[in-house]
């Protein structure tokens, strides 16, 4: 499978990490069954113009050029900010990261074999593609190319032939010397966004793969030109299935960069939520739905996956050894296989882990086992739970609590009560006076 990668000009925001946990998921849901997966992703770091057509500037050399650093280094800065946010949500990496600046040669074969069989043309800023030679181009999308225009805000480009072309190998332009450029057999430029996809796609995965995934977003253009540059070059069928995962919203609207209606991981950080959190919000919505974003559904994710490690660490901790309900172990696994094998459908896997969860037929250890069973596919961190309290419960709170409890011995309760305040603002922990003792567990954030 391969799946559309960031363009790594600045931070992604919580709409990009709803395309890449679907990814995720998609992959764990094959391997769940038993497939072999080679995963494949790309970064993005050159040739994605500021139009997300073929003018305005390169979005990582305009970056590097309003942060007066190299290219290079913002490419390289940001991708590492990607795959960062990427492990706290708990994404695995895929099992090839390709960077397009890697595969220049590959583009460059591309675009001359498009050359050799007719189906490209030269202006004055590049080569294009000659959407009109290909037959089938509209079929993909299922566009109506009366109808198609070059975006409203963006100058038409008078020397293409039809709106619907687009760029292969753009020139640098003249009087200027771009970060990012290469000899090609045209001129000195850089890469269309849309045959970078085409050349490492086919390159890793020969040219015909299973999956191809992206958002919704790039059905009509970038989709498009991949399957009409693809199937033009090697007369074979690209892409058996196509994935499009839907939009994160936010009051209705795309979350985006360019609405400025986005949040990135560090604010969810910065209001202390756990980033798994967002996994779960995600969890919750087909993927081929909307998901319009608010801090209350954030919270009530993080509410329940709070509960759920509750239920977790509880259920490790219990004795029960003898292995009871074997039949209704098995139709929950059939529930919850079932649902994963309907179009990935995580909210009804969600609702049969709930249901097991509060299943009395069924003995704690096998209750346990599947539970984490089914967390490789959805992968909250369920396994780690335990462990990683016992981590976060470093020396210092450890500390903290123990010498509270001698103050509270000897009565003195000011100083109890700031310990009990400092422990709730800076390690999110509540703290309980019973009888047995102080009990402590960390804090449920309440809507
Ligand atoms: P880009 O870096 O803009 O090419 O986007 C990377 C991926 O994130 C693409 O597959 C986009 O379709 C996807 N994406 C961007 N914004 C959103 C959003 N608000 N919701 C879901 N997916 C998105
Ligand atoms: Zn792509």
């Amino acid at each position: 499978m391969y799946s559309c990668g960031p363009t790594v000009y600045e931070s992604a925001h919580l709409g990009h990490y709803r395309a890449y946990i679907f990814v995720d998921t998609l992959k764990r849901v094959l391997s769940f069954n038993g497939l072999k997966v080679r995963s494949v992703m790309n970064i993005t770091n050159v040739g994605h113009l500021t139009s997300d057509a073929d003018v305005g500037e390169d979005k990582v050399e305009k970056a590097a050029r309003e942060k007066q650093m190299s290219a290079w280094d913002i490419a390289e800065y940001y991708t590492k900010d990607f795959f960062d946010a990427m492990q706290k949500l708990n994404v695995e990496r895929p099992d090839i990261v390709c960077r397009a600046t890697d595969h220049i040669e590959q583009m460059i074969e591309l675009v001359q074999k498009l050359e050799e069989k007719g189906y490209t043309y030269r202006t004055s800023d590049g080569i294009y593609f000659d959407t009109s030679k290909f037959a089938g181009y509209p079929d993909f999308a299922r566009l109506n190319l009366q109808h198609l225009k070059e975006g409203a805000r963006v100058e038409p480009n008078p020397e293409k032939r039809k709106p619907s072309d687009f760029a292969l190998w753009k020139f640098s332009p003249a009087g200027t010397k771009r970060n990012m450029e290469w000899d090609s057999p045209w001129g000195v430029g850089f890469p269309g966004w849309h045959i970078e996809c085409s050349a490492m796609s086919m390159h890793y995965l020969g040219e015909t793969f299973d999956i191809h995934t992206g958002g919704i977003d790039h059905i009509t253009v970038h989709h498009t030109n991949e399957v009409a540059q693809s199937e033009a070059a090697t007369g074979k069928k690209f892409v058996r299935y196509w994935l499009h995962n839907e939009f994160l919203m936010v009051n209705g609207e795309k979350m985006s960069k360019s609405k400025h209606n986005f949040y990135t991981l560090v604010d969810i950080e910065a209001k202390g939520f756990n980033p798994l959190a967002l996994r779960y919000l995600f969890l919750t919505a087909h993927y081929r739905s909307k998901i319009n974003f608010t801090w209350k559904s954030l919270e009530a994710a993080e509410h329940a996956l709070n509960i759920l490690r509750e239920h977790i660490i509880e259920l490790k901790g219990s004795k029960n050894k003898e292995s009871e309900g074997r039949e209704k172990v098995e139709s929950y696994r059939t529930k919850f296989l079932e649902a994963i094998n309907d179009d990935i459908n995580t909210p009804a896997a969600l609702s049969t882990l709930w249901e097991l969860v509060h299943e009395k037929d069924v003995d704690n250890r096998s209750k346990l086992e599947l539970l984490l069973k089914f967390d490789e596919v959805l992968g909250l961190g369920l396994k780690d739970v335990k462990q990683k309290e016992e981590q976060e419960l470093n020396d210092e709170i450890r500390g903290l609590i123990k010498n509270r409890e001698e103050l509270r011995r000897q009565g003195k309760y000011s100083e109890t009560d700031e310990i009990r305040k400092r422990l709730d603002k800076e390690f999110n922990i509540t703290v309980e006076d019973t009888p047995e003792g102080t009990k402590w567990r960390f804090k449920v954030r309440k809507n």
